[in-house]
């Protein structure tokens, strides 16, 4: 068994103890090379249970965070997935297995290619990839029966609410710089529950788009 292999299966180990119960979540980070979505120098931290830095001083999501977020989405094969904040998509790739189509929208345009070319290497082929400013959603494919966040946003952008099916599921870090929760939001008609799940960090929603 290679390294990365070994580290692999303890990080299952280590979500699994966690509360990651969900087999399809736990067989999705089986799948997903995460190593192929880190910086060259710190892929010996890959597996590793943190969040890392990726290029344009953004980061890849702490595992545990990852699968928390994707197993509170309560994801079906037949979900059609937005996701805002591509960066490495590593959770856009994990996302991939367990629905049928993801859109995903990033804002530096570097980041979004070379997720885009890790997706293709992994023959991952049900992601739409959009260079936009993720506060504007992806209208013409709305509504989604799940919205996934993975940067942090001061309030829910009415936006993203609107382009949320009905009784659909939105997970998103909410709240001011350094003190945001993961919300869980859940649309009922014009209702949306809100429920506090754990506090969280994120690198922040910025408006407008970076080529
Ligand atoms: N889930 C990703 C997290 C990346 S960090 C991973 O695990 O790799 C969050 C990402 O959100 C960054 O890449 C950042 O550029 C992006 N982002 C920030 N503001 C944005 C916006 N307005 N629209 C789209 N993406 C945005």
């Amino acid at each position: 068994m290679n390294d990365f292999l070994l580290h692999k299966a303890n990080l299952i180990m280590q979500l699994r103890s966690q509360s990651i119960t969900d087999k399809s979540i736990l067989s999705a980070v089986e799948k997903v090379p995460r190593e192929k979505f880190v910086p060259e120098s710190l892929r010996q931290h890959a597996y590793e249970n943190a969040s890392l830095p990726i290029a344009g001083n953004q980061t890849i999501s702490q595992p545990y965070v990852v699968a928390r977020m994707t197993q509170e989405l309560a994801m079906k094969q037949s979900d059609r997935v937005l996701e805002i904040g591509t960066g490495s998509g590593y959770q856009t790739a994990i996302l991939s297995f367990l629905a049928r189509r993801i859109y995903t929208v990033e804002r530096i345009r570097p980041l979004l290619v070379s997720a885009e070319n890790q997706l293709k290497a992994l023959k991952i082929s049900n992601v739409l990839f959009r260079h936009a400013d993720g506060h504007l959603g992806w209208p013409e494919a709305a509504p989604f029966e799940k919205i996934i966040v993975t940067c942090q946003i001061k309030n829910i952008p009415e936006t993203l609410k609107a382009q949320l099916k009905d009784g659909g599921i939105l997970v998103a870090p909410v709240g001011e710089a350094g003190k945001e929760i993961l919300l869980k939001v859940t649309r009922n008609g014009d209702q949306f529950k809100m429920e506090e799940l754990m506090a969280v960090r994120f690198v922040p929603m910025v408006a407008g788009t970076a080529s």
